[in-house]
């Protein structure tokens, strides 16, 4: 009953006509793809035109970040009225790289979440441990404290608008993909939290996305596990092929 859900993150990369062509070859092969919902997320510069590219396709169009303010001296920020008035539906909040190299906190993304689904966009909340935690048997405890902190405050009303997404941090970018085991775990667990602070009903409409060295060819054992309702793509987001490729193995 959880539709699966494939988001592209494509990070700092493309230029305005890579993102423009990248955003076409993915609309041109969205109709073979049945059953999924495709996102792309560009760099906040080319929304607007990979929104244009998109038109009329069933692709749906996400920011990377936003700023948990409505207008005015922000300088170098965007707000959320400003992502739905270029036409984002979805929006990247907490990624393990905004942690880590601008410092943002639960705090930060849990106000950026509220401020999100006041918009009427969908966040896509990143949680997810460092190699040193999960080797430190802590991944569990890091998990729900993300958890918690991210969203905070979430009302049961709210909850089934979030998307969440498990990103463990040593497997972004590096190629060492989560075992389907190592991420089943987590997302029952993250499932189980939801269950507990909400209901068992509502828990089971949140969708749980894996991301980390997502590609086409370790895909379909990810999407099998019962707990894993879709992708957060990174590097496989920047060619149509393996984009699709991982949406069309589920
Ligand atoms: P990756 O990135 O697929 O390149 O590992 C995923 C992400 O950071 O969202």
């Amino acid at each position: 009953m959880r539709k699966t859900l494939i988001a592209g993150n494509w990070k700092m990369n493309t230029d305005r006509a890579a993102a423009v062509a990248l955003a076409k070859g993915v609309a041109a092969g969205a109709a073979e793809v049945d059953g999924v919902d495709l996102v792309v997320c560009p760099p906040t510069i080319y929304l607007a035109v990979v929104g244009e590219a998109l038109a009329g396709s069933p692709v749906a169009l996400g920011a990377q970040n936003v700023y948990a303010e409505d207008n005015g001296a922000f300088t170098g920020e965007t707000s959320t009225a400003m992502l739905t008035d270029i036409g984002a539906e979805y929006v990247i909040l907490g990624h393990s790289e905004r942690r880590a190299l601008m410092g943002e906190t639960d705090a930060d993304v849990s106000k950026k979440t509220h401020k999100a689904l006041a918009a009427g966009l969908t966040p896509i909340v990143c949680v997810g441990e460092l190699l040193e935690e999960r080797e430190a048997g802590k991944t569990a405890e890091v998990i729900k404290t993300q958890f918690e902190g991210s969203l905070d405050g979430i009302t049961a009303d709210q909850i089934t608008s979030v998307v969440i997404a498990y990103e463990p941090v040593w497997a972004i970018g590096t190629g060492k993909v989560a075992s389907p085991e190592q991420a089943e775990e987590v997302h029952a667990d993250l499932r189980r939290l939801l269950s507990e602070r909400y209901t068992p009903q509502l828990a089971e409409e949140v969708r749980i996305l894996y991301g980390g060295s997502m590609k086409p060819g370790n895909a379909a054992e990810l999407l099998a596990k019962p707990n894993v309702d879709g992708g957060l793509i990174g590097g496989a987001s920047l060619k149509p092929e393996d984009f699709l490729g991982i949406a069309k193995a589920k």
